[in-house]
This record gives C-alpha cells, structure tokens and sequence, in this order.
C-alpha cells in the first residue's frame, strides 16, 4: 500500500464492540418472553435490533481484522456488547461477566498485539463488579471498562456504584460510559408525537439523540455528586463527541455556579481534566477541530464504533485534518498509550 504521508502514526481505536454466541445464550437463558407489542413497536424494534446486532461481524474477527489492516488501525480494545441483561441475577452476572472477560483475553492472545479489553461488570453487585474489574486488570491486562447505559433506572454517580469508581481510580484506568436504550417513559414523554411515526420517534430516542443525551448527563451527574473530589485520579471517557454536553459547559458554570453546587471548581473545569472524548465513528471535521480546542488534544481520544459504524476513511480523516502532526499522533495513539497504558 503505497502511504500518501510523510508520517505513519499507529492508531488504537476505544469503542469497538464484538459479541460471543456462549454469552447471548447464557443470557437469552434469563431473558423470559417479553410483553406483545403493537405492530408499530414490533417495526421500530426490528429496526433497533437490526442496528444492535449488525449480522455477523459482531463474531467476526476475520472481517474484523481485514477492517482494521484496511484502514491501519492496530489496534481495538475490545469490549463485549450487550453483555448481560439487568434481568440476570446477581450471582449469575458475575459468572457470566467473567467468562465474557475470560473470552475478550483469549481473543487477545489469538491475535497478539491486535486487541486489548474493555472489562464488563456484574452491576447488580458493585462490590464483586470492582473486584472484577481488578482482576481484568491485574491479571488479564485490561485497560478499563466500559459501562453501558445505567443499571435498573439508576444512574451510575448513585451511592451504590462507587466502589466500581473508586476501584477504577485506584487501578488507574479510566471508565468509559456507552449509551443504552432509555426508560420507556422517558421515550415516551420526549421523544414520541402524533405528527410522526413511532419509528421515527424510537430512533430520535435511541441513536439519533436520545440516548446520547442520557449518558451525556450521566457525565455531568458524576461531576455534580463531587466524585473528582473524592477520587482525583478518575478518568472517564465519553464517546459521540461528549454525548451534546461540551456545548454547554459555558452555561453549565454559570448556572451551576460553585455557590450552588458546594463544590471546589466549576463543572468545566472537572469535565477538562477528568473526561477524555472520542469520535464513536462520527467524521466530523468541525465536531475534531471544535472539541480539540474546547478540551486540548491531550484529551481526546479515537473510536471507531465498529461494526455499528464502518468509516473507511478512519486514517485520513485525522492524517488530513488541519491539526498539527503533535496533535494528530496524541489523538491516533499517544493518549491511549498514556491513559490505557497501551503498547504497540
Ligand atoms: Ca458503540
């Protein structure tokens, strides 16, 4: 292949999600039949889960390689999707959240140098789901988690989860908060309207907008709780370029003044240093030059989305940015190397 630039920067991308045929059974075991749905929501649904289970490729790691060879990525880190289902017990998240990792190292040794992990957490259990989160670290060498959507209703800055956040700041590896499907009266009281169809309006709640908004806030919510005071060591990565909050850290700080919140510093100033941003496959060269000046190139970071997304422009697109070359190689490989302790 011949290289139309001067310089060769490796690339790690952070949100690259495959999937397991022993953990969709492990869990399909304890999803039970689900309540019958008007043929409008068996339409949106179909449509959603089209988009949830792309085929194949989730379970392909021969496509999966040929995608990342094609547009130089070196590596993924890994992380399992959907891995298991709030309707699973405690006792049986934690075997399965084990095996998941078990299964995300294996196909790290099958491929060496190619993948790293993500490690996925039993959350009906924090103690056991930050014990977990050790041992994917220390022992199978991860580089963090990711926590997908929030747990039963309840957002992750709730009592009940620090252990996981303390865990991960003691560990030094940071948490990465995915988006997932929103609580159906939330769908239903935002998102939804006569003057449009029901599948549009899943869409708007789900991939087009509103489960970004919801983990977005999930992000702002863990600052307000005054988690980077007690835990000044945690990082956080946010996908989508910062899930729609970055525009609003201005109004944030005057709004949520410090007289009001009781804390140290204002919002954008946690957000700064505590939060690092990535791309989730969306190619937008003002959304890069924008976040880049907001949050300093030290802070953000590449992901692809794959198999959900599948840009093949993933090289070019930061090599023919009009960053400079310092800025390029921090984004494509040098934050990841430093935040997730990467080596390639
Ligand atoms: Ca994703």
């Amino acid at each position: 292949m011949s290289d139309d630039h001067s310089i060769r920067f490796k690339i790690i991308t952070l949100e690259e999600h495959y999937a397991d045929q022993r953990i969709m059974d492990a869990n399909s075991a304890f999803n039970g039949s689900r309540p019958p749905m008007k043929p409008e929501q068996e339409e949106a649904m179909k449509l959603l889960m089209s988009r949830s289970f792309p085929g194949p490729e989730l379970l392909d790691f021969g496509e999966r390689l040929r995608y990342m060879d094609r547009n130089r990525i070196d590596v993924q880190v890994l992380s399992m999707t959907s891995p298991v289902s709030a309707l699973v017990p405690a006792t049986e998240q934690v075997r399965i959240c084990r095996q998941a990792n078990d299964i995300t190292r294996q196909h790290m040794d099958e491929y060496p140098g190619r993948f790293m992990g993500f490690a996925t957490l039993p959350m009906a259990d924090p103690a056991a789901a930050a014990d977990e989160l050790e041992r994917c670290v220390k022992e199978l060498g991860f580089c963090g988690t990711m926590l997908a959507g929030r747990y039963k209703g309840r957002f992750y800055n709730e009592a009940e989860f620090f252990p996981i956040f303390e865990r991960a700041a003691g560990l030094d590896v940071p948490v990465y908060f995915h988006p997932a499907l929103i609580p159906m009266e939330v769908q239903e009281a935002y998102y939804m309207s006569d003057a449009y169809s029901y599948v549009v309006g899943s869409e708007l709640a789900s991939a087009a907008y509103g489960w970004h908004s919801e983990v977005g806030i999930q992000v702002v919510r863990l600052i307000l709780s005054g988690i980077f005071d007690k835990l000044p060591d945690l990082k956080v990565i946010s996908g989508h370029w910062g899930e729609t909050i970055p525009a609003f850290l201005e109004r944030m700080d005057t709004i949520l003044s410090r007289d009001i919140t009781g804390l140290s510093r204002n919002v954008s100033e946690y957000y700064k240093d505590h939060v690092y941003i990535t791309p989730s496959g969306i190619m937008s060269s003002d959304q890069l030059e924008y976040i880049v000046k907001l949050m300093g190139a030290d802070h953000v970071m590449y992901a692809i989305d794959y198999p959900y997304m599948k840009p093949d422009n993933v090289y070019e697109f930061l090599m023919e940015s009009t960053l400079p070359d310092d800025e390029k190689e921090l984004i494509a490989y040098g934050n990841a190397a430093r935040i997730l302790k990467v080596v390639v």
